[in-house]
Formats: C-alpha cells, structure tokens, sequence
C-alpha cells in the first residue's frame, strides 16, 4: 500500500490539448508494474478536448454538472453524473463540458508500450461542439 496525501498541484490543461479553462487532478500514474492511468478532469463551460484518440481505449465517469462528448462520425450526446462512456482503442472522440454548466469526470485508461497515453488532432470547432442540444 502507498498512500498519495493531497499534495499534488491541480494542473492546468494545455491549450494544445484543450478548447477553455481546463484542470486536472492525478488520480494514479503509471509505474513499472501497472498502466493505468486516471485522472479527474474539471471542464468549466465551455470547455473540451481536442479530437484525439487512446490506444488502448478510456472510460470516462461523470461526476458533477453536465457534459458533452461525441465519437467522429456520430451525434454529440449529453453527459450527466453517473453516466460512463467507453472510447474503443483507436476511436477518434473528444469530450467536455456543456455550454453553461461545469462538468467533472473521472478518465481512466492504459498506457501503452511506450508509456503514451493519447495521440492528439485538431481542436473541436464551435460547430463540431455546438452540433446538438
Ligand atoms: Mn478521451
């Protein structure tokens, strides 16, 4: 057993990465022995991913407010606490926050071989992100 007390700094989301104020928490890194890797992701309104893809797929749980999220090629669908979303591996997808409400989920996945988490594309238009009610 190691316990992490809270000491670790919320770090802000990369504007490479992310469309809006984005912040995240560690929940558990990868070490030698394990690759999964999870993360609370805090998205103000507005806010969202970039398009990118995850090699080994993410499922992501909501905690608080209201979300979007939306595979390439499908419908943007709303998000609330306690709905899960599987990303198969590969799927290109981005997800966030509703226009007017913050949303808070918990992302997890594994690495892969190399320790990547993510492969990373174009930011999300407002078109793409405004799509659906
Ligand atoms: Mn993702």
């Amino acid at each position: 057993m190691d316990i992490t007390r809270n000491g670790i700094d919320t770090a802000s989301g990369p504007g490479e990465w992310f469309t809006g104020d984005v912040y995240i928490d560690a929940v558990a890194a990868p070490s030698a022995s394990s690759r999964v890797s999870a993360s609370a992701v805090h998205f103000t309104p507005g806010a969202r991913t970039a398009w990118h893809t995850h090699p080994n797929g993410q499922t992501i749980y909501v905690l608080e407010g209201v979300g979007r999220c939306q595979r390439r090629g499908g419908p943007v669908e709303e998000i609330r606490p306690g709905d899960r979303v599987f990303f198969e591996p590969g799927e290109e997808h981005w997800h966030g926050a509703s226009p007017t409400r913050f949303m808070t989920h918990i992302a997890m996945l594994q690495v892969d071989d190399e320790g990547n988490s993510a492969t990373w594309g174009d930011h999300v238009t407002e078109g793409e992100y405004g799509a659906a009610g």
